[in-house]
C-alpha cells in the first residue's frame, strides 16, 4: 500500500516552469476551471518534461470538477471512456485530456469485487494474480497522484498559485534522474505489467536510470509482461520504438528479459546467432532513431521490418535454399513469425500486410538494374520498402548499392512519373498516379539529408 506523506509545495520562484512553456489551450482550460471555483492542475508527464526542460508530448489536466461539470464548462468537450469517464477537449490542433482526480485502490478491495463508497460507484477489480482490471472512483488530488506509476510522473502544477506539488519525492528522484515506482515495485508491476515497459521507455528516451532495487524486481517479473493485453502491448511497442530512442530502449528490453517474453521468435534468433545479429539489429534501430529525429515518423510497418526483418530474411533464405520460391519462402517465414508473435503482441492485419510487402519487395529492389522500375515504384509500400534499404544499408553492402540506385531513380524525371509508359504499369492509371506521389513525400527519408546517411 502506498503511504501518504505531507506534500512538498515548491513555490513559483523556486522551480523552472514558466507559463510560456505551457500550451495556450491548456493554460486557458486551467484558468477557466480555476475561475469557476475548481481545483485544476497540470499533471503527469508534462510536469516531468517541463521540469526537465523537454517539450511535453501532451498536456494533461486533473481537476475536482466531475465529468458532467467539465462538459458544462467547455463546449468543445467530449466525454469518453467506459472504464473511467474523462473529458477530451478538442481544439484545432490539440486534444487535451481533463480527468477528475481518481482514487487509489483501497486495500479491502485488493482481492477483487465491487463495492459502494459514499454512494459513489467503486469499481476497483483485480484478477486473482493482483492485476487491476477496472478502477473508476473519484478521489482527492493526493490519491490521484499516488495511483500514478512513477514518482517523477506524479508531480502536479497548480494553476492557483503556479506552484509544483510533490506528493512522493518525485522532485528528488528527478534531480537524481531516477525512475522509481510509487510504493512497492513488485505490487505496482503486478497490478499493471505495462508499467515495466513504461519504465524502460522513460529510461531510454529521457536518459534516466531505473532505481537499482526496482530494476531487480523488473527483471524478475519481466516474464509476466505477457499477462497484459496483446493489443495494448502493440500500442506500447509503437511508443517504445517510434519516439527516437529505439536503440537504447531495445538494450534495456533485452537486458531486463522483457524482449525475450515479448518477442520469443526474435529472442531465439538472437540467442542462436553470433554478435553480428545483435549488431545488425542495433544498427537498424539507430537508423530508425535518426529518421525519428529528422521529424519523419517512420511507419509502424517499417519499424517492425527494422526489428524483425533481418531474422525473417535469414529464415526465408534458408527456405529458399531448400527449393522454395523466394516470395513463397518470405511469406511462410512471415506467417509463422506473426502467428507466434500474436500470442503476446497483436499486430493489426493492415500493418502486418505492409510488413510482408516491404520484405517481399526487397528481392525486386535488389535486382540490378531493376526490371520495370516504374511498376515497382507504383506498388503500395514501395516508399517504406526503399526506407528499409536505408535502415539496413549500414550492415548490408547489397542494400547500399540498391539504395543508391533507387535514390537516384526517385530523383530522376522517370522517378516523377513523366517518362513511364502507362501500359507497362500494372493497375489502374489513377491508382498509379496516386501511389507514385508517395515516394516523393514519404521517402523524403531515403533521398534526403545528412542525418539520414546510413
Ligand atoms: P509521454 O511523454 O510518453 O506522454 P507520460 O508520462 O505523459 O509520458 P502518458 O501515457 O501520457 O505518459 O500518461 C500520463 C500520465 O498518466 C503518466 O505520467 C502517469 O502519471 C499516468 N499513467 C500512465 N500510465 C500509467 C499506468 N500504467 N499506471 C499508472 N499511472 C499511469
Ligand atoms: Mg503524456
Amino acid at each position: 500500500m502506498v503511504r501518504s506523506m505531507q506534500p512538498r509545495i515548491v513555490p513559483r520562484n523556486e522551480h523552472g516552469i514558466s507559463r510560456k512553456q505551457i500550451s495556450p489551450n491548456a493554460l486557458r482550460t486551467l484558468y477557466r476551471l480555476r475561475d469557476n471555483g475548481f481545483t485544476a492542475y497540470l499533471v503527469g508527464g508534462c510536469v516531468r518534461d517541463l521540469l526537465m526542460g523537454r517539450t511535453p508530448k501532451d498536456f494533461d489536466i486533473a481537476t475536482n470538477a466531475v465529468p458532467g461539470q467539465i462538459k458544462r464548462l467547455f463546449r468543445n468537450c467530449r466525454l469518453i471512456g467506459r472504464r473511467f469517464r474523462l473529458a477530451h477537449l478538442h481544439f484545432q490542433d490539440e486534444v487535451l485530456e481533463v480527468s477528475t482526480f481518481r482514487a487509489l485502490v483501497p486495500p479491502e478491495e485488493a482481492e477483487g469485487g465491487e463495492t459502494e463508497l459514499d454512494g459513489r460507484h467503486s469499481r476497483h477489480v483485480k484478477d486473482e494474480d493482483g492485476m487491476v482490471l477496472r478502477d473508476n472512483v473519484f478521489g482527492t488530488p493526493e490519491e490521484d497522484a499516488l495511483r500514478r506509476d512513477f514518482t517523477i510522473n506524479a508531480l502536479a502544477y497548480n494553476i492557483a498559485d503556479f506552484s509544483v506539488i510533490d506528493y512522493c519525492n518525485g522532485l528528488s528522484d528527478l534531480e537524481q534522474r531516477l525512475i522509481r515506482p510509487i510504493g512497492d515495485p513488485a505490487v505496482r508491476f503486478t497490478e499493471d505489467p505495462v508499467r515495466m515497459i513504461r519504465a524502460v521507455r522513460f529510461a531510454g528516451s529521457h536518459g534516466l536510470t531505473i532505481e537499482p532495487a526496482t530494476w531487480e524486481v523488473l527483471c524478475s517479473l519481466a516474464p509476466t509482461i505477457t499477462r497484459a493485453a496483446p493489443a495494448r502491448l502493440y500500442e506500447e511497442m509503437l511508443k517504445l520504438f517510434l519516439l527516437g530512442a529505439a536503440r537504447p530502449v531495445f538494450g534495456l528490453l533485452a537486458s531486463s528479459g522483457l524482449s525475450a517474453a515479448l518477442f520469443p521468435g526474435l529472442h531465439r534468433w538472437l540467442a542462436a546467432g553470433g554478435a553480428d545479429r545483435l549488431m545488425a539489429l542495433e544498427s537498424n534501430l539507430e537508423c530508425l532513431d535518426r529518421l525519428c529525429r529528422s521529424a519523419l515518423t517512420p511507419a509502424p510497418a517499417l519499424f517492425l521490418a527494422a526489428l524483425f526483418g533481418p531474422g525473417l530474411e535469414e529464415e526465408a533464405l534458408a527456405r529458399h535454399r531448400e527449393g522454395v520460391p523466394h516470395q513463397q519462402a518470405m511469406d511462410a517465414a512471415c506467417s509463422r513469425f506473426l502467428e507466434e508473435l500474436a500470442g503476446t503482441v497483436t499486430v493489426p492485419g493492415r500493418i502486418s500486410g505492409q510488413l510482408r510487402r516491404i520484405l517481399a519487395l526487397q528481392s525486386s529492389l535488389h535486382r540490378m538494374p531493376p526490371r520495370r522500375p516504374a511498376a515497382l515504384a507504383a506498388r503500395p509500400d514501395f516508399a517504406d520498402a526503399v526506407a528499409y534499404l536505408l535502415v539496413t544499408a549500414k550492415t548490408h553492402q547489397e542494400n547500399r548499392e540498391a539504395l543508391a540506385w533507387w535514390q537516384a531513380y526517385i530523383q530522376s524525371p522517370a522517378g516523377t512519373g513523366t517518362e513511364v509508359p502507362a501500359e507497362k504499369v500494372p493497375g489502374k492509371k489513377r491508382q498509379r498516379r496516386r501511389r507514385r506521389s508517395r515516394p516523393a513525400d514519404q521517402t523524403a527519408a531515403p533521398e534526403d539529408g545528412a542525418a539520414l546517411e546510413p
